[in-house]
C-alpha cells in the first residue's frame, strides 16, 4: 500500500506528488491530518480557515469516493497519527507528499520520514506549492537572491529554458514551459485504494464540532476569477474600493487551486499578475534560505530599534480606531472579512511600525490570526518590507503619508466610507499620531538605532 499525504495541496487535479504516487504505485490511499498542534493554538473557535479546510477536505474525500477511491482523514498530532497508521497498515511501502517549506513542517516531515524509512518504507516529497523552490533560482555566482528584480528576471528566464508541448481541453497542441505543465492525475485514478477495503467508520471525515470548532460567518472567495479581472489587473490592483484583485490568496495557500494553472493563464492575460506570483515564490525562497526571519529581522541590526510598543495604541490599531481613516478602514475590513487589500496592508503596516513605533512582529502576529490568506513567508516578507528590516525593503526614511495614499488610491473615499461610516462626523476620533510628528519621530528613532550599529 502507498499513502499520499495531502497538506497544502487540497485538490486532485494538477497535483505533483499525487501524480507521482498514482503513476508509480498501486493501492494509493490519500490521507489528511487535521493537526492538533496547529488547531490548539487558534483562540477563535469560529476560525473561518478551519471551516474552510473542513469543507475542502470533505469535498476532496467525496471526489475520491465518486471515483471509487477511499480517503482517510484524521484529527490529532501528526507523529502520533503516523505511528498508529504504520501499525494499522504494516504493508505501507511508500509515502508520497508535496514539499512544505515552513520550519515546523520541515521538522515534522523529517520525523515522519524517519519513522517510515525505519520500517523499510520510502518517503518522497515533490515541489507543488511554488513554481520555483529554494535552490532553483540562484545568482550567477551561486547563492540565493535577496533583491526582487534580478530574482524575477532569472525566474522568468528559467521558465523559458524548458519548453514542452501539452494538449489543451479542446485537443489543441500548445507549447508551454515544462515548469507549468499540468499533471493529468485523473487518468491514473485506477491506482487508488478502493473504498471496499475500508469500513464505513474509517472513511468518516471529522466534523468541525469533533475538533472543538464551530462555523464562522465569513465568505470564502471563489476559485475562479474572470478573464476581465486578470486582464485589467495592472490598472485595478491598487484601488481598494473596487474588486480589482483576484482574492485567490487562501486558495494558493491551501492548494485548492493549482499555482501552475493560474500562472499559465495569467501569462496570457497580464504580466503584472505574474509578477505578484513571483513575489510569492521570492518570499518563499527567502524563508527557505534565511529561516531566522521567522523570529527576527532579516537585517539583524534592526533588532536595535527601541520600539515604543504602547499597548493602547496597538489595541486601537487592531480595532480600526486610530483616527487615520485609510488605516481604520483596512483594519475593519480585515476584522470583518478576513481580507485586506494589498495597498492597504502596506499602509497599515507602515503606520504601525513607523508612526506608532510598534514592532512589526505584533502586526505580523495579528495578521496571522486574522488573514484568511495567511502565509508565513509572504506575511513575514510584507511586514519586514514595511518596517524596513527585510530583503529589498522600503528604506526606513520612506514613511507612507496615509493622507497622500488615500488621495491617490481612494480619492472619492469609496473604500473609507464602506468601512468607516462615521468618518467625517463628530464621532470619529483625532489621529493617535499626526503624520508630520510620527514621520519625524520614526526617522530620528530608526536613524539613531541603526547608526549605533
Ligand atoms: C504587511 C503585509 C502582509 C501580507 N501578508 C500576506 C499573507 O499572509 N499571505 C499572502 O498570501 N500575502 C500576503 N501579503 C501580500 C499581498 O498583500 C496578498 O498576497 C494579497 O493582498 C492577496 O490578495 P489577492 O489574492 O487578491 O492578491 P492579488 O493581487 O490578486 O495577487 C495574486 C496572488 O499573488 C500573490 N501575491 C500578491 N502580492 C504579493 C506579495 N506582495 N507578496 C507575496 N505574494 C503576493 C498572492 O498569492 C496573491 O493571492 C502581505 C502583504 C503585506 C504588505
Amino acid at each position: 500500500m502507498t499513502i499520499f499525504w495531502h497538506r497544502r495541496d487540497l485538490r486532485t487535479h494538477d497535483n505533483a506528488g499525487l501524480y507521482r504516487a498514482l503513476r508509480n504505485e498501486t493501492d494509493v490511499l490519500p490521507i489528511f491530518i487535521f493537526d492538533k498542534n496547529i488547531l490548539d493554538r487558534l483562540e477563535n473557535k469560529a476560525d473561518a480557515r478551519v471551516e474552510f479546510l473542513q469543507n475542502e477536505v470533505s469535498r476532496l474525500a467525496n471526489e475520491y469516493r465518486e471515483a471509487g477511491g477511499a480517503m482517510r482523514v484524521f484529527y490529532g498530532k501528526p507523529l502520533q497519527i503516523w505511528k498508529k497508521l504504520l501499525e494499522e497498515y504494516p504493508e505501507i511501502e511508500a509515502v508520497y507528499t508535496n514539499e512544505d517549506y515552513e520550519q515546523y513542517a520541515k521538522d515534522r516531515d523529517f520525523k515522519v520520514a524517519k519513522l517510515v524509512e525505519g520500517r523499510g518504507g520510502r518517503f518522497r516529497a515533490y515541489k507543488d506549492h511554488v513554481i520555483f523552490a529554494g535552490d532553483e533560482i540562484q545568482k550567477k555566482a551561486g547563492g540565493p537572491y535577496t533583491v526582487f528584480t534580478p530574482y524575477m528576471r532569472t525566474w522568468r528566464a528559467k521558465l523559458d529554458e524548458r519548453i514542452s508541448t501539452m494538449v489543451n481541453d479542446e485537443g489543441k497542441e500548445l507549447k508551454v514551459s515544462f515548469y507549468l505543465k499540468p499533471y493529468p492525475n485523473r487518468k491514473y485514478f485506477n491506482a487508488l485504494a478502493p473504498t471496499s477495503k475500508f469500513g464505513k467508520k474509517e472513511l468518516v471525515v471529522p466534523s468541525l464540532q469533533d475538533m472543538g470548532f464551530e462555523p464562522g460567518n465569513i465568505d470564502i472567495p471563489p476559485t475562479e476569477v474572470s478573464r476581465e479581472l486578470i486582464k485589467n489587473y495592472d490598472e485595478t490592483r491598487d484601488i481598494p474600493g473596487i474588486e480589482g484583485t483576484s482574492r485567490l490568496g487562501i486558495h494558493y495557500r491551501h492548494g485548492t487551486v493549482s499555482i501552475r494553472e493560474k500562472c499559465l493563464r495569467a501569462m496570457k492575460l497580464n504580466d503584472t499578475y505574474v509578477n505578484e506570483l513571483i513575489w510569492r515564490d521570492f518570499y518563499s525562497q527567502i524563508l527557505q534560505h534565511f529561516p531566522h526571519v521567522e523570529n527576527g529581522p532579516f537585517r539583524e541590526k534592526y533588532d536595535a530599534i527601541p520600539w515604543i510598543n504602547d499597548e493602547d495604541h496597538f489595541q486601537a490599531w487592531c480595532a480600526g480606531k486610530t483616527g487615520v481613516p485609510i488605516v481604520d478602514a483596512g483594519m475593519r475590513e480585515l476584522n470583518e472579512t478576513g481580507y485586506m487589500h494589498n495597498r492597504v496592508r502596506m499602509i497599515v503596516a507602515s503606520y504601525l511600525t513607523k508612526h506608532l513605533l510598534t514592532t512589526w512582529q505584533w502586526g505580523e502576529a495579528y495578521f496571522a490570526e486574522k488573514l484568511l490568506d495567511f502565509e508565513l513567508a509572504s506575511n513575514n516578507g510584507g511586514w519586514q518590507w514595511a518596517a524596513g528590516c527585510g530583503t529589498d525593503a522600503q528604506p526606513y526614511f520612506r514613511v507612507f503619508n496615509p493622507e497622500s495614499q488615500q488621495k491617490k488610491f481612494d480619492p472619492e473615499f469609496k473604500y473609507i466610507k464602506e468601512w468607516v461610516p462615521e468618518y467625517g462626523t463628530a464621532d470619529y476620533p483625532e489621529p493617535l499620531v499626526e503624520h508630520k510628528f510620527g514621520r519625524e519621530r520614526a526617522i530620528a528613532t530608526y536613524k539613531e538605532a541603526l547608526n549605533g550599529n
